[in-house]
């Protein structure tokens, strides 16, 4: 039988199994113009916990009883579609089924060796694009300038950080365990690493490890954490809001301190976006980031967790940090 995941019910503050709901569908025959899709590679990712929710947003949300979808990395096990041998590689937004049939759309070619696979759901995929646009295209960086980046070690903050490095700025990151905070002086070479929960004022720690001030602040996490890190920012700073996963469980609207006079003073620039935004920009930002990879520029650290059964789990774990760079889970 083919295995699939379901939205069981909408989760009420953090994720839980039973939101989920496991089940099987019947053995699947592709048609002509279809391709059938074995499922390698699962991304899990913090915006699916929005869709997660009876609300509207920049996607529909899931709904109850059908699969969750996420970007997927996929073999064509049979094919009667012109475009797509048996064999080929491919990626796109798919459902969380180990077989599943598709008509083409949205589909694309991957044209890589195996073990090269992973890298199209990351670094090279699409949280390797967030990082890149949201910090060249809102962060602007300059050399010398102080770039501090939240979620640090996670998949989009630690290909920030580098690019951050490489364009010359002083790189300072945020996250929630030693072992992270040593990951990423060592293994991606940040300046400087805070664990912000060891550190008993978050706002002075920045303080003194940025004495020039923060020129830009990449914010996936939103909350606390940001709100330390505005307050000390710099005249002209630059704030790519990426993410709020520190918020995305709240059953509460949070409320903090009041952003408009820091934004007025220090005449800063706060910008939200979703990838889609730069959607034009993706070839060049590809090239630029292969280049960089090729290189050995940039580097990318992986969980990869093991198992279709363990997805949900795997998804749960990234609110609580589990992950060190992309989390993938392998079918
Ligand atoms: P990550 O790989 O960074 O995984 C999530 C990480 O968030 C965890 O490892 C954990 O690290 C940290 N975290 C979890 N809960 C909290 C919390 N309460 N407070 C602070 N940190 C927390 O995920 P991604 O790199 O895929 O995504 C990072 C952010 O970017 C997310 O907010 C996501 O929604 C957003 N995003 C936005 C996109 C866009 O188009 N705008 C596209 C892709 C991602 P730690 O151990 O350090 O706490």
């Amino acid at each position: 039988m083919n295995k699939v995941i379901l939205l069981n019910k909408r989760p009420v503050g953090q994720p839980r199994i039973d939101d989920f709901k496991f089940s099987t569908c019947d053995t699947l025959v592709a048609q002509t113009g279809q391709v059938l899709l074995k499922a390698l590679y699962v991304s899990v990712d913090p915006y699916l916990r929005g869709r997660m929710n009876d609300s509207k947003s920049y996607v529909p949300p899931f709904e109850i009883g059908k699969p969750i979808q996420s970007g997927i990395i996929a073999e064509v096990v049979d094919s009667f579609h012109d475009d797509f041998k048996k064999g080929t590689f491919v990626s796109g937004n798919l459902e969380w089924k180990e077989f599943q049939i598709s008509d083409g759309t949205g589909l694309n070619k991957l044209n890589v060796s195996k073990k090269e696979l992973t890298l199209h759901l990351g670094i090279l995929g699409m949280t390797g694009l967030t990082a890149y646009l949201g910090l060249t295209e809102i962060g602007v960086p300059k050399a010398g300038e102080t770039l501090v980046v939240s979620g640090a070690a996670g998949a989009v903050g630690s290909v920030v950080g580098q690019i951050g490095k490489i364009m010359g700025c002083n790189v300072v990151g945020i996250t929630g365990t030693d072992e992270k905070a040593a990951l990423l002086k060592s293994k991606f070479k940040f300046d400087h690493a805070i664990n912000y929960k060891t550190s008993p004022n978050l706002t002075e720690a920045i303080q003194k490890t940025c004495p020039q001030g923060v020129d830009i602040y990449y914010d996936n996490v939103g909350g606390e954490i940001s709100d330390a890190v505005l307050a000390n920012i710099n005249k002209h700073a630059r704030l790519p809001v990426c993410g709020a996963i520190s918020l995305y469980n709240n059953t509460e609207v949070s409320i903090g301190p009041r952003l408009q006079p820091i934004i007025l003073t220090k005449s800063a620039n706060m910008r939200g976006f979703i990838i889609g935004d730069f959607s034009a920009k993706f070839p060049e930002a590809l090239k630029q980031l292969t280049d960089w990879l090729a290189a050995g520029k940039l580097t990318y650290a992986e969980t990869i967790v093991d198992g279709f059964d363990n997805l949900p789990q795997a998804f749960i774990d990234l609110f609580s940090g589990k992950n060190e760079g992309k989390m993938i889970v392998k079918i």
